[in-house]
């Protein structure tokens, strides 16, 4: 999939909803991000969500998915991202942490595969649904161009005419689902255009297995697409003006993947005659400036 809020190859303009979010938390960092400045080596925090989306994706692509097989492809699947995958090194929590998440993973799998069977199997459906679909925006001139929207949907339902979105959140917190609710909005806009009806996807939902509450519909409203249609508008009119600012305050940078290319918390440099001298002095005092956690 192409990076996002980044260019296509005939120049055009691609947000994300990572993207999206990203930038309007930062907008050096989202700058940072797609020029592939992005530090993140610790896969630990996305072990467990990966591993379940990747075996809810196999078994729905399987071609007579039956109750019972999820959990048994936990062991080999968990052995490709734990140890295998050359993109992270894991981090392990404890000496218990492999076996801890494994067996998290599949008491997630033991809820998740009943709901599979009740609200998808049944149905045509596609898993993980790459999209790139185009949009009409005004440019900076007040033009209407062409923006791509690109993401990728954990599954499509298709109910005779009605369209449903279901994605898989291996949360433990039960709040969760307001910080996700943009990302139903975002991806129920790129759907309707996909399917050319602005009606569609007819229902929206969460599948949090880990909650007490495993399924969660949410409504989206018109209003809310409207909102979120303003704020990719706001993005692309701000990234077409060449906005790259640095967060004001420091409340994320202690946990950014881009710190170390930040501007923000470079070390000065003065020139001296044909030498380049890193003044200490000057990192410390910008390190006391920009220390982590003030605002
Ligand atoms: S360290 Fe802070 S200001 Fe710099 S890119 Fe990251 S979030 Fe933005």
């Amino acid at each position: 999939m192409p990076s996002s809020g980044t260019r296509s190859q005939k120049g055009r303009l691609m947000i994300s909803w990572s993207g999206l979010k990203r930038y309007e938390e930062c907008q050096q960092r989202h700058k940072l991000t797609i020029s592939g400045k992005s530090e993140v080596t610790d896969g630990r925090i996305f072990l467990p969500g990966t591993i379940a989306d990747r075996i809810m994706r196999a078994w729905l692509e399987s071609t007579d998915p039956q109750p019972g097989e999820m959990v048994k492809m936990v062991p080999k699947v968990f052995e490709k991202y734990a140890y295998d995958d050359p993109q992270y090194s894991i981090r392990w929590r404890s000496p218990d942490d492999p076996a801890l998440v494994q067996n998290m993973i599949r008491r997630a799998l033991k809820v998740l595969e009943p709901l599979l069977l009740e609200h998808v199997i049944p149905f045509g459906y596609a898993p993980e649904l790459s999209f790139r679909v185009t949009i009409m925006i005004p440019w900076l001139d007040g033009r209407l161009v062409p923006i791509d929207l690109v993401g990728g949907i954990d599954i499509v339902v298709l109910r005779g005419t009605s369209y449903g979105i279901w994605d898989l959140k291996m949360t433990q917190s039960e709040d969760y689902w307001r910080k996700v609710l943009g990302q139903l909005i975002f991806y129920s806009i790129a759907l309707s255009h996909l399917v050319g009806d602005a009606e569609q996807p007819r229902t929206a939902g969460l599948i949090t297995p880990l909650l007490k509450s495993p399924k969660q519909v949410i409504d989206i409203s018109q209003e809310q697409r409207d909102v979120m249609m303003q704020r990719i508008i706001r993005m692309a009119t701000s990234m077409w003006q060449k906005r790259w600012e640095v967060r004001e305050d420091n409340s994320i940078c202690s946990r950014c993947d881009v710190k170390r290319s930040c501007p923000k918390f470079a070390t000065p440099i003065h020139t001296n005659g044909a030498a380049k001298i890193a003044s200490l002095s000057g990192a410390a005092a910008t390190r006391r400036a920009t220390a982590v956690g003030t605002t």
